[in-house]
């Protein structure tokens, strides 16, 4: 039976969880970690971190975040970033489309007349890439305006605190619990308040470990904790297996300078530069016709270690091939690159990283 998400929870139970953003904001006065996103709640700064960790950690997104404020401080700034310098930026964060999103975001802002994101809920969710949850956060923690912001983290809380064994992956699910995140949120600290429950998701309500319920702050609210089994919540149902493609990936040599390929604008990794890459584990002979296709005719291949890349949906398995040549031949939609350009300029997404560590010697 489908559920109304307006009344998936009783008022009661909601009822019962509204006293606990006290102790759970002294909490966080204590406890929250450092982040340098947190020192300046600026909404650029804000927008910038969410999207960065939206798929990583907080340990890896540090160094990106500063480097990225220092390049591009400012809204204009990103409107205006040449792609190249914005994927090298971006590079090894992954899913770069959320970086051209926020470029996107910005350009229209700018093209409004702006300078900064706007100070409202609707006019962000109106931007590229910004969805109810990064829009939540961006209003409430840079604008102080009361919305929820409903993460990963922020679910499983809900789904713990509520003992609620529903599918959170389902649409009218996670609606109902930001219906519900939205009728706890103190209307004087909504920024607070959703930073809180991120971290305590973070932090305390762990996702692949034992929830640490004996220093949890709301303790006396938690339903499932009551019922003595938090772990089993939230519901997920059972992912899709992800795909399996054998590629073949080139690297190709020459003159101290390595072969790359520009993806075409659309799917997996689009726009980005790549080592050249065949789908499937092709033969020697196959490696040969391909190699004399592009021109390359002098190159003895030998063979390199297969490398493995996970994506969302699809896994890479990838046997590589190193080709050294005696000249640049010249080859339709690619460029050759040295280790400088490679290091400053062109971003290679982490799918070829088992290929590009070994650049560094080959081209220098
Ligand atoms: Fe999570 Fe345990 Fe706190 Fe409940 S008591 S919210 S399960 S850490």
């Amino acid at each position: 039976m489908k559920k109304n998400p307006d009344t998936m929870f009783a008022s009661d139970q909601i009822e019962k969880l509204r006293s606990m953003s006290e102790p759970l904001l002294s909490w966080y006065e204590t406890h929250a970690r450092a982040l340098p996103w947190r020192i300046d709640h600026a909404p650029y700064r804000v927008w910038v971190s969410e999207i960065m960790l939206q798929q990583t950690r907080v340990e890896a997104v540090i160094p990106y975040f500063e480097c990225f404020l220092h390049a591009l401080p400012n809204l204009p700034a990103l409107a205006r970033a040449p792609e190249d310098q914005l994927l090298k930026l971006w590079e090894g964060l992954g899913y770069y489309s959320r970086v051209r999103n926020m470029q996107k975001a910005a350009q229209s802002v700018v093209q409004g007349g702006g300078t900064e994101l706007p100070e409202s809920y609707e006019q962000l969710l109106a931007l590229p890439g910004i969805g109810p949850y990064t829009a939540g956060a961006i209003a409430s923690i840079a604008f102080g305006i009361p919305v929820p912001a409903v993460d990963g983290n922020v679910l499983r809380v809900l789904a713990r605190l509520l003992a609620c064994g529903d599918d959170i992956a389902l649409p009218p699910v996670k609606h109902a619990f930001e219906q519900a995140d939205a009728g706890l949120l103190p209307q004087n600290r909504p920024g607070d308040y959703n930073q809180a429950m991120m971290e305590l998701g973070a932090t305390v309500c762990l996702p692949n470990a034992a929830p640490r319920c004996a220093i949890c702050p709301v303790r006396v609210f938690c339903a499932a904790e009551k019922e003595g089994s938090p772990q089993m919540y939230p519901y997920k149902s059972p992912k899709k297996p992800r795909v399996i493609e054998e590629r073949t990936v080139f690297v190709v040599v020459a003159e101290k300078k390595v072969l790359l390929r520009r993806r075409t604008d659309k799917g997996l990794l689009a726009g980005m530069w790549e080592l050249p890459n065949l789908s499937g584990w092709l033969e020697a002979g196959e490696i040969s016709a391909v190699l004399a296709g592009w021109g390359i005719e002098d190159a003895a291949p030998s063979a390199l270690d297969n490398g493995k890349h996970i994506f969302t949906h699809i896994e890479w398995r990838m046997k590589g091939v190193l080709a050294l040549s005696c000249a640049c031949t010249p080859v339709e939609g690619s460029i050759w690159a040295n280790a400088a350009e490679i290091a400053e300029r062109y971003a290679l997404p982490s799918a070829f990283r088992p290929y590009a560590r070994l650049l560094p010697e080959l081209l220098s």
